[in-house]
């Protein structure tokens, strides 16, 4: 990725870039509730920290987040700022580089 489409990436919205992370495997697009035996749906949530959406059973209405048993799991920063540390990280980027650019 260079900065052009980094650049790109940042500039989406909040549902393109849960899509961004879906498609690239870091974030969950689907569940299955061990409950019900029902695929769960996203639904926005905006107490969520990573990405405002959940995923929900629309029969038991248990709420898993889009983190659960990924590398994100536990994190309280939004994507946006995970993608930008990733990136900066990648590209060994020092924090003090970052803050100037
Ligand atoms: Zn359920």
């Amino acid at each position: 990725m260079d900065l052009h489409d980094f650049g790109r990436v940042m500039a989406l919205e909040e549902d393109g870039l849960m899509a961004f992370f879906q498609d690239h495997g870091l974030l969950r697009r689907q569940l299955h509730c061990t409950t019900c035996s029902r695929q769960y749906s996203t639904i926005k949530w905006k107490k969520a920290t990573v990405v405002h959406y959940v995923l929900r059973c629309p029969s038991c209405r248990t709420k898993k987040k889009l983190t659960t048993d990924t590398m994100f799991e536990g994190a309280h920063l939004h994507m946006r700022k995970l993608l930008a540390l990733i990136y900066l990280w990648a590209y060994n980027i020092c924090v003090g580089t970052a803050t100037t650019m």
